[in-house]
């Protein structure tokens, strides 16, 4: 039986829901249904204008973003989607903050809303380190539907996972 690393923590009668569609190998299927619309947003200067609209739109009074990349060597695990640091630095006698987001690869390949969460899920940790409650307050402002998209961007990862297997 599969383990669904990605789906820790949520509840015992969802994970049997998603193991029965992985049994009848329609999971694939029905986010495919769900999330029709990909995006071409595949390089960093893409990402990063993506990234600013999205920030412009809802989170203005953050600092600055820095930097947004793509990074291929970021494992997609539980807790770590992706990747977030904020430098601060001394420019003149201002104390500056700047923050780098960087966002797996595999999210290239992924549905629009899938990466959509990532980066409001890393802009929300540029105000709140933590994934307390204030954290997905921010999450949930800059995308309403963003717990179940979360949900369903772990049930791709697990899709991605279990595809090539016979
Ligand atoms: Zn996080």
């Amino acid at each position: 039986m599969s383990s669904l690393i990605y789906l820790q923590g949520y509840p015992e009668s969802l994970l049997a829901q998603v193991r029965t569609l992985i049994a009848q190998q329609r999971l694939g299927e029905v986010l495919q249904k769900r999330y029709p619309d990909s995006h071409n947003i595949t390089n960093d200067k893409a990402l990063y204008d993506y990234a600013l609209e999205i920030k412009n739109q809802s989170l203005r009074n953050a600092p600055p973003l820095n930097k947004v990349l793509y990074d291929n060597k970021i494992k997609v695990m539980k807790h770590a989607l992706g990747l977030h640091t904020s430098i601060s630095r001394v420019q003149g006698s201002k104390l500056k903050a700047r923050a780098e987001i960087r966002v797996a690869t595999i999210f290239k390949q992924a549905p629009e809303a899938f990466l959509r969460m990532i980066v409001v899920h890393e802009l929300a940790h540029i105000k709140e380190k933590d994934h307390n409650k204030a954290f997905y307050q921010l999450c949930c402002h800059m995308e309403p539907q963003y717990h179940q998209v979360e949900f369903d961007t772990r049930l791709w990862l697990t899709w991605r996972e279990g595809r090539d297997e016979p």
